[in-house]
């Protein structure tokens, strides 16, 4: 196995398991692993840290899979650590979707697996799990007792490995399409073609809290921008809203929208999507005298780099000011970032100079997360990248 040593004073973060070993922290290796292969880690003066998978072409050029020199990094230890995480959310609701392995949140760094109905979604987003990839897809498919596995690992991220992307059956017969059923709402699923692994099930919860609140103000008129498939129309649509405006710049996922309008029997009269880029759109809306009971932000990651925080910030505080202004008094904004690089603090502070630069006044009422499939674990504060607010837009006088 290759040896790893660090610079001096570079193991504190490991010492406390963050799991990440930075390109600067290296001093020297000793052999030559090859992508995706095991190294061990040591400090400067030879103590053991980890165990880590080698990732030749990224700045994260380890990430550690064992904090235990003697534990044998092979098919078993992905089946115990498969096993694991699978366990931490069951029971598992049948014909629901869950996200059953979480990257470094469930110590499978660069690993990805989400459940629809009885397909398994697999991303393999680094070195590590990529060579691994077959006990992976073994273990997966024991952990669960399911035989269907399709891949997903076509996400950008993969470039930063030297990871070609990768997409298609994996296991089994795995359909290109899957139904599941959130919060008594059907969904499609394109697991072929859709975003991600096909759904966004780190909004899950938030899209309940969201029906929940249409059902306590039955009729609402209701704006959701950045819709995709329609999940948080839907929720509202099946909570009680009267008219929900919905809003997305891809053509396909607005056709699965309307399929899952169509596969609930909600009432065409009640649901508009529109094909369009929000940031015009709000303007438009602005220009038209339109107002809401209830708008929904939840944009694409606009910052996905450090470098790229500041124009992220201005675009946030665009669509939240524009957002702020179509409320009507009483009414509310729920509002999100996904950007890793953009904090819980910095995003309220810019809604809060939105709400300012607006003349709006607002009161937050809650302060939402990611799903509890989406762990996120203490010694990895980066894996909490979704934060929002639910603001209430209050009366001036
Ligand atoms: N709220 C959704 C997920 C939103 S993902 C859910 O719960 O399922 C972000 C969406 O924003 C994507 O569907 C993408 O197509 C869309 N999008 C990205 N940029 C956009 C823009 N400028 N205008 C409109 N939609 C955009």
């Amino acid at each position: 196995m290759a040896v790893v040593i660090l610079k001096p004073g570079k193991e504190k973060a490991l010492l406390r398991r963050h799991p990440w070993i930075f390109s600067g922290a290296i001093a020297k290796v000793e052999g030559a692993p090859a992508s995706g292969d095991t190294v061990q880690v040591r400090t400067s003066s030879g103590a053991f840290v980890a165990q880590a998978a080698w990732s030749p072409h990224s700045q994260i050029r380890a990430r550690a899979w064992s904090f235990d020199a003697r534990e044998r990094i092979d098919a078993r230890f992905f089946a115990g650590r498969i096993e694991a995480a699978v366990r931490r959310r069951a029971p598992h609701v049948p014909g629901t979707g869950v996200r059953l392995v979480h990257g470094e949140s469930d110590a499978l760094p660069g690993l990805i697996v989400d459940r629809y109905a009885d397909t398994l979604v697999v991303q393999f987003l680094a070195s590590g799990p990529e060579k691994w990839r077959a006990d992976i897809a073994d273990a997966l498919l024991a952990a669960t007792g399911l035989s269907d596995l399709y891949e997903r690992s076509d996400a950008d991220v993969r470039q930063l490995e030297g990871l070609a992307p990768r997409a298609g059956p994996m296991r089994g017969a795995p359909s290109a399409q899957a139904w599941i059923k959130e919060h008594g709402i059907r969904f499609q699923i394109d697991i072929a073609r859709g975003h991600k692994t096909g759904f966004y099930l780190d909004q899950s919860a938030n899209r309940k809290m969201v029906q929940d609140l249409a059902g306590r103000l039955p009729g609402m008129a209701a704006l959701n921008c950045f819709c995709y498939t329609g999940a948080f129309s839907l929720n509202l649509l099946a909570g009680g809203a009267g008219h929900v405006l919905s809003i997305d710049s891809s053509g396909p996922a607005l056709v699965g929208a309307e399929a899952n309008r169509a596969a609930n029997r909600i009432d065409t009269s009640r649901c508009e999507w529109r094909e369009a880029d929000v940031f015009e759109t709000l303007r438009q809306l602005r220009d038209a005298g339109r107002s809401f009971d209830l708008i929904i932000l939840d944009p694409p990651k606009f910052a996905p780099t450090p470098a790229s925080v500041e124009r992220a910030a201005r675009a946030y505080k665009d669509i939240n000011l524009l957002g702020l202004k179509l409320l009507r008094p009483g009414g509310r904004l729920v509002t999100f970032s996904c950007s890793g690089g953009v904090s819980a603090d910095l995003f309220q502070k810019i809604v809060a100079g939105a709400a300012a630069d607006a003349g709006i006044e607002a009161t937050i009422e809650h302060r939402l997360h990611a799903a509890v499939d989406h762990p996120v674990r203490l010694v990895f504060p980066e894996g909490e990248y979704l934060k929002g607010l639910v603001l209430q837009r209050m009366d001036r006088d």
